[in-house]
């Protein structure tokens, strides 16, 4: 039976381990705080006491938290599970993390011997939890090859893009388009609500128009009912994200990036708003007076 740690149980992580669960894997669990682990134990996973403990004997290590931060702490920190991984394991960071921490986590777990895959995702926690993410992958073909057996039972279609770190970059801009996507339709919602346009029909005039993108056709309708529930993607990780994607963009690129940084700063007041709740909540900014 393959041994797996699965290192980071919230939205997305808690849904992924469980994957394994159904798989039949033998999982061992590490959460930060314990409680969301505990109906993975009564399913039948090992709770381990540290990422380090998670790791003794694994085949594969995969993780999948918050950020830059938490990441280096899960795998390199005093208890970090590449402390303890076994020569040969695979290290599956599925979080999304900035380009220079992939590369940099990257090279310090290959010279400790493991093999480094970088997994971000696609998908809400609804396809983590069935098995039917979008795995966008940066590692060598071999390397793939070995994981393919360790990625199957979390994801439905494995999109490759190249060496390590390339699954990041994908993962970054794909995140920064679906900011500015967002960012602008709170915009283009707040004007119409307050030229005092049906809203009934501009959400038809959206969905059938041209400027509709998956984000949108999703947001839309959430945005005009100011209905939150079902909080999938908080403000605090778009940020992240954008963040990561617009420092990215100043490295590779010659010219100033366009609109990026606008969103971070979008994000960055959606998140001081309401870091928690669901990114949607972006449009209750517009109804705020100005700073100023
Ligand atoms: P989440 O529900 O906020 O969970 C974050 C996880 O990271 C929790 O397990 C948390 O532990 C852990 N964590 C945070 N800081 C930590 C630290 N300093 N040390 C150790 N653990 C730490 O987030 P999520 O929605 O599952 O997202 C997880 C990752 O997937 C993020 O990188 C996100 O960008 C990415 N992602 C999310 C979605 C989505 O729709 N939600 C989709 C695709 C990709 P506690 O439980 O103890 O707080």
């Amino acid at each position: 039976m393959p041994h797996i740690a699965f290192i980071g149980l919230g939205r997305m992580g808690h849904g992924m381990a469980g994957r394994y669960l159904e798989a039949g894997f033998s999982v061992a669990v590490w959460n930060r705080s314990r409680t969301k682990a505990e109906d993975l134990i009564a399913r039948g996973a090992r709770w381990a006491a540290s990422p380090a403990d998670a790791a003794e004997g694994a085949d594969a290590i995969v993780t999948m938290v918050a950020d830059d931060e938490a990441s280096q702490t899960v795998w390199l920190g005093t208890d970090g599970a590449g402390r303890a991984a076994k020569q040969g394991a695979l290290a599956i960071e599925c979080s999304t993390v900035s380009h220079q921490h992939a590369l940099d986590l990257a090279k310090v777990l290959q010279d400790r011997g493991l093999i480094y895959i970088d997994s971000p995702v696609t998908g809400l926690p609804d396809a983590a939890a069935s098995g039917k993410l979008t795995l966008l992958v940066g590692a060598d073909t071999a390397d793939l090859d070995k994981a393919r057996p360790f990625l199957a039972p979390i994801g439905s279609t494995i999109r490759h893009f190249g060496p390590v770190g390339s699954g990041t970059v994908y993962k970054l801009i794909n995140n920064l388009m679906g900011a500015i996507h967002i960012a602008g339709l709170a915009e283009g919602l707040a004007i119409a609500e307050h030229a005092g346009l049906d809203m009934k029909l501009v959400l038809e005039s959206i969905a059938s128009g041209v400027a509709a993108s998956p984000q949108v056709l999703r947001h839309a309708p959430r945005m005009v009912a100011r209905d939150y529930s079902g909080a999938s993607f908080t403000a605090a990780l778009r940020h992240k994200d954008a963040a990561y994607a617009v420092r990215l963009a100043e490295q590779l690129l010659q010219a100033r990036p366009l609109v990026g940084a606008a969103a971070v700063e979008a994000y960055e007041k959606a998140k001081a708003f309401a870091p928690d709740d669901d990114e949607a909540k972006m449009i209750e900014l517009l109804s705020q007076p100005r700073d100023g």
